[in-house]
């Protein structure tokens, strides 16, 4: 216990909370990492764990890595995630609604959504215990994966624009990784902006809806790491950056939509040293995450601004971070989380301001 301990003062953890109802089989952690910049957001997991232990320590990994991606993508929000151990025979209904009254009682502070393993009826189950939880059945939030879509092809033009002097998809070859809900919009983009395009995805289905509305090129899954393209753009699943692949990939650009692309870090710096732009993977696919935030109607933001704007901005976010990893000879990757803590540092904290009242309606903080 004492480690854990040390981990939470280490990474300065607000507050850890376990959440149990016996009768629903409930075993699930609250974890709030940081609310300098707002609430803490992050979605709600629901998965088999090995052990309590196991489910606690992503609880924890998880919030931190919320607090970074909401501060780099310059939302007025922290860190948060709540995990749910999927147990044999639980009630998974009272479970949902337990923990929708958890995220109640906190008044706003913890704001969530979907994440593995929730459905959109699930969050409706959570959405009769508490306001503080939307989706993208939300009114008006919108196709989320066109939103990350989006956010992935400004990606790209910015590392075009650090690698050539010029941010033009035109002629440019890309390769794309998974043509899943994400992928289909990052080959269509490509495709509008007249990009020559590759695919591959393990799902023959995908790939037929693909390839019959788009001119593309289709070849093998075990052969899309190794297309001779500007952009390799992995839109389907994470570890995909290892010491395996870094030698054989034959672009100079990889930039998509996958979660923890790096298997590891020396994984990252590996790939900085072979030259190849790597565009961080929580900074280039956050465009869902900025259009959920901005455009959910149960939450005011004061300063709102339009989504698309938003994810427009990632844009100049990835040009600074590559800009500034060339001048201090540093993996992207690592330029990114320092440039989180930045802004989590610049900004105004309502991490120890009094949160005063908040309206049912969305939150009122009251600084003092
Ligand atoms: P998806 O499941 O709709 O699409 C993934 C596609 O990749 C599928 O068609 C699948 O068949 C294919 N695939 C799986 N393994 C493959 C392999 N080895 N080779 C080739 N293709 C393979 O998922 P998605 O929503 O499009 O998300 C894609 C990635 O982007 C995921 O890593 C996800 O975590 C991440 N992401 C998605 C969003 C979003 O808005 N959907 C937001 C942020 C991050």
């Amino acid at each position: 216990m004492t480690d854990y301990f040390d981990v939470i003062k280490k990474y300065d953890y607000e507050e850890v909370s376990i959440i149990q109802n016996k009768k629903a089989k409930l075993l699930a952690i609250n974890v709030i990492h940081d609310t300098t910049r707002g609430p803490a957001v992050g979605g709600t997991r629901f998965m088999k764990y090995k052990n309590e232990e196991e489910a606690f320590v992503d609880a924890l990994k998880l919030s931190r890595a919320m607090t970074y991606k909401n501060a780099a993508a310059g939302l007025t929000c922290g860190g948060g995630k709540t995990v749910i151990m999927e147990i044999e025979g639980m009630d998974k209904k009272l479970a949902f609604q337990t923990v929708g009254r958890f995220i109640e009682s906190l008044h706003g502070r913890r704001y969530t959504g979907r994440d593995l393993g929730v459905s959109t009826e699930d969050i409706d189950v959570m959405r009769t215990e508490t306001k503080w939880v939307a989706d993208e059945t939300s009114a008006g939030v919108g196709d989320l994966s066109e939103a990350t879509a989006l956010g992935v092809v400004q990606g790209i033009r910015a590392c075009l624009e650090e690698a050539h002097g010029s941010d033009s998809l035109k002629g440019r070859h890309i390769a794309v990784q998974g043509v899943g809900e994400v992928g289909y919009w990052v080959v269509k983009y490509a495709i509008e902006n007249k990009a020559k395009v590759t695919i591959a995805d393990i799902n023959q289905k995908a790939i037929e809806k693909t390839a019959k509305e788009f001119s593309v090129t289709v070849v093998a899954p075990h052969e899309i790491n190794d297309v001779d393209c500007d952009v390799f753009s992995p839109c389907a699943i994470g570890g995909i950056i290892n010491s395996k692949t870094i030698q054989k990939f034959k672009c100079n650009i990889i930039a998509g939509s996958a979660n923890n692309v790096l298997a590891t870090d020396e994984d990252g710096i590996a790939l900085f040293d072979r030259g190849i732009i790597y565009a961080p993977d929580y900074i280039i696919n956050s465009g869902a995450l900025i259009q959920w935030w901005y455009r959910q109607k149960a939450y005011e933001v004061k300063d709102r601004i339009d989504a698309r704007d938003a994810i427009g901005n990632l844009y100049h976010v990835l040009r600074n971070i590559l800009r500034e990893s060339k001048e201090k000879k540093l993996a992207p990757f690592i330029v990114a989380d320092q440039y989180a803590e930045r802004k989590l540092k610049k900004e105004k904290t309502y991490r120890d301001f009094h949160w005063g009242y908040i309206s049912s309606t969305g939150r009122n903080r009251q600084e003092t």
